[in-house]
């Protein structure tokens, strides 16, 4: 699905100079390259603050713990998206209340997520899947309107423009109260194990955050906040500060690789190529085609045969996974969901996909459909 080494070998030197620059000042947790790394990453997104963490799931976390919420406050989430998001919310003694997406954009969906707000309710958690912003304009006035805070999860959405009505443009991960990303290998932009980082405008709200991720401490041994031991290794910063200044390439190569999937599928009545939205640019976290009257596990085995990857994303929705069955929602409560998760498909996304890699498969995939007919 991704090609790592390839894109390595084509920053081999700097990524391996930067790693011997860490090595030989032993400054092996904080320090020089985290903070440049950091400072390098508020300027490209245009934040205040960017806190770095050990992974895309502490960074979740972290930024529910610094909002005050109580047990029993409950927190809107999509049921299409990777568990992580619900998770935390579980994990905290908060209330996780999922909500249907979109059927085009795979997104959280406006009109399911207005009929959950009730007295209770204290945050929104957005997802941006796939690569896609979801409609951050919107969700923000219902959070004005509701008095509730966004934390984005913009783990799958580094990189990408949300467009809002008046033309301005801000990155994924910077509209909300708080923003958080993974640095997962296979991510947008990927480290060498793991990584994460919160994105935020907020003075206060970052103080408390950092100092959450730095077991609650403010002053050293003075412990201020309940916190956790979350940190961004300096090996991992010095990856990252070089990968840094290849992303918006990267995206650009997802971008061309999708273009090519869109070209080879749009007149194919049984592929639904992703849908853009007009209000985000794409940085395709992953290729997403909705199959109709296809069957699924035959076209991933047809294509495993030649050698070509097809991941599902995501097969169980939240509020049908076992671990959240206290939540007791039963299938058949987000219709729109449970669908996508019957007939979706990624193919191989990454920024080293040839035209010869992308014709192999475009042809496979059109030839099963075609053989089915
Ligand atoms: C990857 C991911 C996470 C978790 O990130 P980790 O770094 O693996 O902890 C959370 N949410 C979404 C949507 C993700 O894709």
């Amino acid at each position: 699905m991704v090609d790592l080494k390839n894109q390595y070998l084509k920053i081999q030197h700097q990524i391996n100079s930067g790693i011997q620059e860490v090595i030989d000042s032993t400054t092996f947790i904080k320090g020089g390259k985290v903070t440049e790394f950091q400072k390098h990453l508020e300027d490209y997104l245009h934040v205040k603050h960017v806190i770095p963490v050990a992974n895309g799931t502490d960074a979740l976390q972290i930024s529910l713990m610094a909002l005050g919420l109580k047990p029993g406050d409950e927190v809107i989430t999509p049921t299409f998206t990777f568990i992580a998001t619900a998770e935390v919310v579980a994990l905290l003694g908060l209330t996780p209340v999922v909500v249907d997406v979109d059927f085009d954009t795979f997104n959280i969906s406006i009109e399911s997520l207005k009929k959950a707000i009730t007295p209770k309710t204290k945050a929104i958690v957005p997802v941006h899947l796939f690569g896609q912003n979801a409609d951050m304009e919107e969700i923000l006035q219902i959070a004005r309107e509701h008095n509730l805070f966004v934390v984005e999860d913009a783990c799958q959405s580094i990189g990408s423009d949300y467009i809002f009505a008046d033309g301005q443009k801000v990155k994924s991960g910077c509209m909300g109260d708080i923003g958080c990303t993974s640095f997962f290998p296979s991510k947008n932009l990927g480290c060498f194990g793991d990584g994460g980082a919160i994105f935020t405008n907020n003075d206060e709200l970052a103080e408390k955050m950092r100092a959450i991720a730095n077991h609650g401490m403010v002053v050293r041994y003075y412990h201020d906040f309940v916190g956790v031991n979350s940190r961004l290794d300096s090996i991992q910063a010095a990856i990252l500060d070089v990968k840094l200044n290849f992303l918006d390439k990267y995206t650009t190569n997802r971008q061309t690789a999708a273009s090519f999937y869109d070209k080879a599928f749009s007149d194919c009545g049984k592929l639904i190529i992703p849908a853009r939205s007009e209000k985000s640019t794409h940085v395709f976290h992953q290729y997403t085609l909705q199959l109709v009257d296809i069957d699924r596990a035959a076209l991933v085995k047809y294509l495993a045969d030649k050698g070509i990857p097809a991941m599902i994303y995501y097969p169980v929705p939240l509020h049908l996974q076992k671990a959240y069955t206290d939540l007791r929602y039963q299938q058949g409560d987000f219709p729109v969901a449970e669908k996508l998760c019957d007939c979706v498909l990624s193919l191989p996304m990454h920024t080293e996909l040839t035209k010869d890699q992308l014709e192999f498969i475009t042809k496979n995939v059109l030839e099963f459909v075609k053989n089915k007919e």
